[in-house]
């Protein structure tokens, strides 16, 4: 079978953490200081000529500055490249319209800098595939003469089976209060064959995490046990008295080790049960340039809320998706969000002949559909060439009866409603 390599993040914990903790908080305190020096060069440019230095010119201008020297030099390359991505994307807002975009700020809470990701690239790591060990570089100011890299002892979160090599980037990540190791591999995995032809739509939401429409059955991901999750977290987390206490802590890293086991097991469900019914195509729905037009705010993201879980949620799933499909020979593209809630996935229109009441869409064509389910079924027609829209007379009483499948506790999977309401006493 055909192979084809493809690109790999694995996270890490780190065993011998208590010797290495006081360095990395160093790296992460230094990457966090260039940032800012990095923030105010790039506003005194702008300042005195009216435009934003490319990361670029930040490196020419900053390569012999004394924070510079703080860490690798391809480290130091990189929290500027970061700086400049954050400028790339803040410009990006505004030019699509959106008027509450902020520039990047800096990274300093009163006296204290938090401790900003450190990238290790090729020359700045050595990785011991045998012993599960690699080296960090640190910058020249943070060399003593006993030690001039991390040694980091590190063991894999997930499959304990898998082999790590080929590293092309270890990335020093500080989640919830604990240094974590983000290790990027080159993999090379069997081409799969494509399951076929089909295309499927997936519309992300808050209410129903994930509504799949196949063309002519649609599927409900209800986001229910996440929310539960989410809920007990957020109480027991209010009911330490200190948020930096271990306790704290510990409980953050369970309530995201859970969130990711189950978008984990959400994005595997709907690839598996895409391939099933032949679909070659996913679609998703691209959140990052929403933006609600008939209403001027660009700050209402509707239906998706503002729950801290929505960026996180929805890239995290996306990335879990696409890979997971690309092993089973299935492509995913985004496509924008925009206008499908609100457009008729039946006759195409989007005026004032449409209401959305209690989750119902109902066109005056004669629609009556699933919200969720008529949004999924516009994402999917997205990649459709020439769709007819014939009025609505098409059979779409699919659209207002969705399948169920939720996510059973008991079996730690997804399975159709009737399954795991059986099971309960
Ligand atoms: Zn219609």
């Amino acid at each position: 079978m055909a192979k084809q390599v493809v690109t790999r993040t694995y996270r890490a914990r780190i065993c011998n953490y208590s010797q290495v903790q006081n360095d990395l908080d160093s790296l992460g305190f230094a990457a966090s200081k260039l940032w800012n020096v990095g923030r105010w060069t790039a506003q005194r440019v702008w300042d005195a000529c009216g435009h934003i230095p490319g990361a670029n010119a930040l490196m020419t201008y900053l390569k012999n500055h004394e924070r510079y020297a703080d860490l690798h030099s391809q480290s130091s390359q990189r929290v500027l490249q970061e700086l400049g991505e954050a400028f790339t994307s803040w410009y990006g807002k505004r030019r699509n319209g959106d008027t509450n975009a902020n520039p990047p700020g800096y990274r300093k809470h009163n006296d204290n800098h938090p401790r900003s990701t450190i990238t290790f690239k090729a020359a700045g790591f050595k990785h011991d595939t045998h012993n599960n060990r690699v080296r960090l570089s640190k910058g020249k100011n943070l060399k003593e003469e006993w030690s001039d890299f991390v040694l980091c002892e590190y063991d894999c979160i997930g499959p304990s089976d898998r082999t790590i090599e080929n590293v092309q980037q270890i990335r020093a990540v500080y989640e919830h209060g604990i240094w974590r190791l983000h290790i990027v591999c080159r993999v090379s995995i069997d081409e799969a064959e494509s399951p076929g032809d089909g295309v499927a739509g997936i519309d992300l939401g808050i209410c129903n995490l994930a509504t799949v429409s196949y063309g002519d059955e649609s599927v409900l991901y209800p986001g229910g046990a996440l929310k539960e999750d989410e809920y007990y977290f957020a109480k027991k987390r209010a009911e330490t008295d200190d948020s930096a206490s271990r306790e704290a802590r510990r409980l953050d890293t369970k309530r995201t080790d859970r969130r990711t086991h189950f978008l984990h097991t959400l994005s595997k469900d709907i690839v598996s049960e895409c391939s099933k019914r032949g679909v070659g195509t996913i679609v998703v729905g691209d959140l990052s340039g929403i933006r609600d037009d008939e209403n001027g705010d660009s700050r209402n993201w509707g239906k998706h809320g503002n729950l801290d879980l929505h960026g996180w949620a929805f890239d995290r799933f996306t990335s879990m998706l696409d890979y997971k499909a690309e092993e089973r020979g299935i492509a995913v593209v985004t496509k924008s969000e925009r206008n499908t809630s609100k457009t008729c996935s039946a006759c195409g229109r989007s005026d004032d002949r449409q209401r959305v009441q209690r989750g119902l869409y109902v066109c005056k064509c004669g629609l009556v559909a699933n919200a969720d389910s008529n949004g999924a079924e516009n994402i999917r027609q997205k990649v459709l060439p020439n769709l007819a829209t014939d009025g609505g007379d098409r059979d779409n009483g699919w659209l207002a009866q969705p399948a169920v499948r939720l996510f059973d506790c008991s079996e730690g999977r997804f399975a159709p409603r009737e399954q795991v309401g059986n099971r309960e006493p």
